[in-house]
């Protein structure tokens, strides 16, 4: 069709122009020379220690090996950061990078059918484009997206970063989320009930569920993203059953999002997802459960909420893995979306998590639950050569995280306030 065609190529454009202003910015891809990169000390987030004078030689995307001191060949690169942390690049396990609101455009549901109606595909896709960029910059070099990007958009950003036309974090994306009838939407009229499967796919029944799974995957999407309740509206423990074996079946992972009490958690439990997100009240019962099934908490928690915190002591104590989220959506100030990301941190801190587990909820926790080839997630032989460096230290105040000066991404240095001019000089 000819105006869709024509949209087609406008983004095309648009995003290619977008990829030949970074190509300027940051040189050429990998090349065949090994790098190292060294630093005082480096974070095993696995082993929960600190590596004095680190040394980390990189060959290509991936990390050769790392130590104290290695020594290297001559003909490597070297890039000395000095007096900085190292950490492998943060991991966020629930973003929406499609998705922006406006406070003073009103509440969800109202921002909701705005960004429905005002914001048409290609829009939506540099909007994600810009976002994928902010988040990488500040140190996010992988995220699961899950849903709120209309009809695969998600899998459009995906593939266009792979492909090197803009810049953004790894995405594991979910395609549209499956839901209870009307999606996430309060009530619309019934012509506009037309829109939600432009962000939804509501199931019903055991059949539906399935289809939806097999839909998701044929759109491309990495894992399945499951909206067990809204408002009054909840599927069944037999729908999630059914959604969990057809994407085991196809070995993509479950995000089950349950809030509003504790039925729809359990039933997520029960059906065995890979993760619960947000989860706010969640009772004992359900977190032996996800603990005996090994199913992740992913909190998406805003700072300062009691029953937040007490919740996490609550999931530790029970011996759940906890895999942290931004959940981001609304536009702030002055800050970019990967600024506020990473502001979550100290929220986890508040709530009594030593900040080396913390850590591990950035970094190792998110990329075993989002990543099933195990590629990302900390620096280690044979893993991406993704890393971060941050001045300051990390383990007595974690809000260092806030200001990430370096950014390496696959071997590839994204980001370089600690040497000015070494990006642009290559
Ligand atoms: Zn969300």
């Amino acid at each position: 069709m000819k105006a869709s065609f024509a949209r087609t190529a406008l983004l095309f454009a648009a995003l290619s122009l977008t990829a030949s202003v970074h190509a300027q910015v940051t040189g050429k891809r990998e090349s065949p020379q090994p790098t190292v990169v060294r630093a005082a000390r480096l974070i095993d987030v696995r082993a929960g220690r600190v590596i004095d004078d680190a040394t980390i030689l990189i060959e290509g995307d991936r990390i050769k090996s790392v130590g104290s001191n290695l020594a290297v060949q001559s003909n490597a690169r070297t890039i000395d950061l000095g007096d900085v942390t190292l950490l492998p690049g943060l991991v966020d396990a629930h973003t929406h990078l499609l998705h922006q609101y406006y406070r003073e455009s009103g509440d969800d549901n109202a921002n909701r059918i705005l960004e429905m109606v005002q914001m048409g595909a290609a829009k939506r896709a540099l909007l994600g484009a810009r976002l994928a960029r902010e988040t990488l910059e500040a140190g996010f070099t992988t995220v699961r997206d899950l849903g709120n990007s209309g009809v695969n958009g998600d899998v459009a950003l995906r593939d266009a970063i792979n492909a090197g036309w803009v810049i953004g974090p790894r995405l594991f994306v979910s395609t549209r989320a499956l839901t209870p009838v009307g999606g996430q939407f309060q009530s619309l009229t019934p012509e506009a009930q037309k829109l939600i499967e432009q962000e939804y796919v509501p199931v019903s029944g055991a059949d539906e569920a399935r289809r939806a799974v097999r839909q998701a995957i044929y759109d491309g999407a990495d894992c399945i993203k499951v909206i067990v309740n809204t408002g009054a509206r909840m599927l069944s423990l037999e729908e999630l059953k059914v959604i969990v074996d057809e994407a085991h079946r196809a070995k993509r992972r479950v995000a089950a999002h349950a809030t509003d009490g504790d039925a729809a958690a359990l039933i997520a439990a029960e059906a065995g997802v890979d993760s619960i997100e947000h989860a706010y009240t969640i009772s004992e019962k359900v977190l032996s459960l996800m603990a005996e099934q090994k199913i992740f908490l992913v909190p998406t928690d805003a700072p300062g909420v009691d029953r937040y915190q007490a919740r996490i002591q609550r999931a530790v104590k029970a011996g759940v893995r906890i895999a942290v989220g931004s959940d981001l959506y609304y536009e702030f100030a002055g800050k970019t979306r990967g600024q506020v990301a990473a502001g979550m941190y100290q929220t986890y801190v508040d709530s009594g998590l030593p900040a080396m587990d913390v850590l591990r909820a950035a970094t190792i926790n998110p990329a075993d639950l989002i990543d099933t080839t195990q590629s990302v997630g900390a620096i280690e032989a044979g893993r991406m050569a993704d890393i971060i460096a941050v001045k300051g230290d990390l383990l007595k105040d974690i809000t260092n995280l806030e200001r990430v000066d370096f950014v390496m991404k696959g071997g590839q240095v994204i980001k370089d306030n600690i040497r000015p001019g070494a990006l642009t000089a290559r």
